[in-house]
């Protein structure tokens, strides 16, 4: 079987079945606004485009902008009633820096309130009827309800991923993905038929690892995504149970995990498997940011967003280097653009050029501003509490919530889940050192069984902050 599939693996670019190549055989991303040629004289990139230089990339972004505000005023009553409420016009925006001055800003909270104001499911940034949409998915709702995120795979056509990183990566035409991806995100059809590449398909659920296990012995994919500390919490149950997942994995080029940073738990047994981590996020919803091969930052490819990093309380631009809220403006998305959209995401920057040859912004996530306490003075994030409750074998699953009534905090409340029948005091008494010889305080505590946190999950995570 093996070996009759890898016969079948063609390295060849894919082959043209709906008139989208070019006509010197070019593949061309689908979107009007991101026709690229390919790259031919480097073969570790994707595009050009990736290496581009700073001013080639700011000569691309300003059309690009003109044109999607233009599209987004013309089809989106949100935008249409933002701009006209700030007295601003498409005319008067005749360079980037007049855009970052004028152009009203939305957030979550904007669209959820024009959302429940016009019954509009999409917020009132939709461009296209709704019988023109291919797909719609949703967010997590891990900060709140799910916000919709539609594909469009006829023209214009919209999806979230670009082949760029998984090329980079030596995934080619003809290789398989082991996909255990969330089932409410749209699964990037295009992208799949972009890269000539073939998706296996799993439920993001444990009791899937199995035939996970199987299949990748079986198929050998070159990507598995995305894992995330609960599945491979699973691997390691395998494991125990004699699997041998580190000869299972071995045609893995890729191992993608997302939605939030992997436990130092799972990280660890990721790696001694040989598992080559990716993570991915999101620069402010528009599309995914796969890290490069460098695993310094993820690129934000400038040819399809225009980023500002910002100070969330002043709203003036954080310099190079610096951190701030990202705030982002889709210049390729024609179905539901998002034109000076506050991610709520915490990140640092930079835009020097990066080791792997690209040129385009990196960014490093820190958290959602959302979630940070601050107790006594002391800033506290997620991240900061998670090697805590790992380091004992009970809770070592890694599931904890922060409550967080408010952002300042007299004292830190922490619900920790716990497998088996431990002693609870025994257990609290001990979280309780722990939390003091990380953090120099101590937290109330509040124990609860595994599966109950396990409830919360959407399912990949579960959200790690709770208002009680
Ligand atoms: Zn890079």
């Amino acid at each position: 079987m093996n070996d009759e599939i890898a016969s079948h693996a063609s390295r060849r670019r894919p082959v043209d079945l709906e008139g989208r190549l070019a006509s010197s055989g070019e593949l061309r991303m689908t979107t009007e606004l991101t026709r690229i040629p390919m790259s031919r004289s480097q073969d570790s990139y994707f595009e050009d485009f990736e290496f581009a230089t700073r001013p080639d990339i700011a000569a691309l972004q300003f059309p690009r902008l003109q044109a999607s505000i233009r599209h987004a005023l013309e089809h989106s009553a949100l935008y249409q009633k933002l701009w006209k409420e700030a007295g601003t016009t498409v005319d008067e925006i005749v360079d980037v820096a007049t855009y970052f001055k004028r152009a009203p800003m939305i957030d979550k909270d904007i669209l959820r309130q024009y959302r429940d104001e016009t019954n509009d499911p999409f917020g009132g940034i939709l461009c296209n009827p709704f019988g023109d949409l291919s797909v719609v998915g949703s967010s997590g709702g891990t900060t709140g309800d799910p916000t919709l995120c539609a594909e469009r795979w006829g023209k214009p056509s919209i999806e979230h991923y670009t082949p760029r990183e998984y090329w980079h990566a030596g995934v080619r035409p003809g290789d398989y993905v082991a996909l255990m991806i969330v089932t409410m995100r749209p699964p990037g059809q295009r992208f799949f038929q972009d890269l000539g590449i073939k998706p296996l398909l799993f439920n993001h659920d444990p009791r899937e690892l199995p035939r996970l296990i199987e299949w990748c012995r079986k198929f050998r994919p070159s990507v598995l995504m995305f894992v995330s500390s609960i599945m491979l919490n699973g691997l390691e149950k395998l494991e125990k149970e004699g699997a041998d997942i580190k000869e299972a994995f071995s045609s893995l080029k890729m191992c993608v995990y997302g939605g939030e940073p992997l436990a130092p738990r799972a990280k660890a047994n990721a790696d001694r498997w040989g598992l080559k981590l990716y993570a991915v996020t999101t620069p402010g919803d528009i599309g995914v940011a796969v890290e490069c091969s460098m695993h310094d930052g993820h690129h934000i490819w400038e040819d399809h967003v225009l980023a500002e990093v910002l100070d969330p309380q002043t709203l003036e631009p954080v310099p190079d280097g610096g951190r701030g809220e990202l705030v982002v403006t889709s210049l390729h998305d024609q179905m539901m653009p998002l034109l000076r959209y506050r991610s709520g995401d915490l990140v640092r920057y930079t835009t020097e050029p990066c080791k792997c040859g690209r040129t385009h912004m990196r960014f490093w996530p820190l958290g959602r501003a959302g979630d940070e306490v601050v107790v006594n003075g002391k800033a506290i994030l997620p991240i900061d509490i998670w090697p805590i409750v790992e380091s004992l074998e009970e809770t070592s699953s890694g599931l904890f919530q922060i409550v967080r009534p408010a952002r300042d905090l007299e004292y830190l409340t922490v619900r920790i889940g716990y497998s088996g029948l431990p002693n609870l005091s025994s257990l609290s008494e001990r979280l309780a050192h722990a939390f003091h010889q990380a953090l120099g305080l101590v937290p109330v505590i509040q124990l609860v069984p595994d599966d109950e946190l396990l409830k919360l999950g959407p399912p990949h995570k579960i959200p790690r902050i709770a208002k009680r």
